[in-house]
């Protein structure tokens, strides 16, 4: 299957990752087929999709038509039954290994021969969920970056198994997406997270043990760095539930002190203060501008 004959594609996990993937998909002109477990996470996915596509015509980015083509073309599922026609999956759902092992279960059976299926997890391994499917050649990494309509990278991840033909589809699909690629080993968490969460991991510790607040953590690494965002404020952009996922990864497969999770990151994800999308992480997102709470 080349780029050009994906037509259609399904989103399974409609949070923060898939409502980007399927709005990005649907301006590039696919049929996306957005899908999750309960209708409410739906409703409240479109609305947002909604919203991002209205600021993106107010800015001149979409025109008025183009919007409303893009909209017409997402379709919501809670059945993998709803994926049957798509050409390609791409799983976006919580980062924990069982629950994509159990996703990709569910859903080989549903789809056509040639469908190939892609992860946007951050830090799973590739080769393992290819393996849980009928089809390990046409299985892929495509980790796209949050905020997914603005931000311009997506790295490609082959599993041991993926073929040529699916890299190459993949890479080109991208692309059409407008994005550019970066291609990572099947290594636990890839590059960029990688890299990224174990400092915002040290930026935990470094609040854990009083080194600074975290207004003063988030500044010092602003304004010393030349970062957009401070780390504390960028764990809980991503979700600290999720870095913590990124983290346990790094450290049960790479095993190496370096990667143990802060227990103070432990403590936000145990209390369900997991950053922005719980409304409360490092920051309390119920006041304007949010108050550090540490
Ligand atoms: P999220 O918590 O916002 O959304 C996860 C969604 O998955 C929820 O809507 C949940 O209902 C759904 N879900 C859970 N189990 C499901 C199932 N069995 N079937 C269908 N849907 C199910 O999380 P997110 O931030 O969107 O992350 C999703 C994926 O994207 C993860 O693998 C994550 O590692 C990856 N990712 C996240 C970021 C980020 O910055 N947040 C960046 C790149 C990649």
């Amino acid at each position: 299957m080349t780029a050009k004959a994906i037509e259609t594609i399904g989103v399974i996990g409609a949070g923060q990752m898939g409502q980007g993937i399927a709005q990005v998909s649907a301006v590039a002109g696919l049929g996306v087929t957005l899908l999750d477990v309960a209708p409410e996470v739906l409703e409240r996915a479109l609305a947002a999709i909604d919203r991002n596509l209205g600021r993106q015509e107010q800015k001149g980015i979409l025109t008025a038509e183009a919007r409303g083509a893009a909209r017409a073309r997402i379709r919501t599922a809670t059945e993998n039954a709803g994926l049957s026609g798509c050409d390609l999956v791409i799983e976006a759902a919580t980062e924990r290994e069982e629950v994509k092992l159990a996703i990709l279960k569910g859903l080989v059976p549903h789809l056509k021969p040639a469908a190939l299926i892609a992860s946007n997890t951050s830090s799973i391994s590739i080769t393992r969920l290819a393996a849980a499917t009928d089809r390990p050649e046409r299985v892929i990494g495509m980790h796209f970056m949050n905020p997914v309509p603005v931000m311009k990278l997506v790295e490609v991840i082959r599993g041991i198994a993926t073929s040529d033909a699916t890299f190459e589809t993949v890479k080109a699909l991208a692309e059409r997406m407008g994005k550019t690629v970066a291609v990572a080993q099947d290594h636990p968490a890839f590059l960029v997270n990688r890299i990224l969460v174990p400092m915002i991991n040290e930026a935990v510790f470094a609040l854990a043990d009083g080194v600074g607040s975290v207004a003063a953590i988030d500044t010092a690494m602003k304004l010393g760095t030349n970062q957009p965002m401070g780390p504390l404020e960028l764990g809980d952009f991503i979700g600290l539930d999720t870095c913590l996922s990124i983290m346990r990864v790094l450290h049960s497969e790479l095993g190496e002190d370096k990667y143990r999770p802060c227990p103070l990151l432990v403590k936000y994800v145990e209390a369900g203060w997991v950053g922005r999308k719980a409304k409360r992480g490092f920051y309390d997102y119920a006041e304007n501008p949010p108050r550090p709470t540490r």
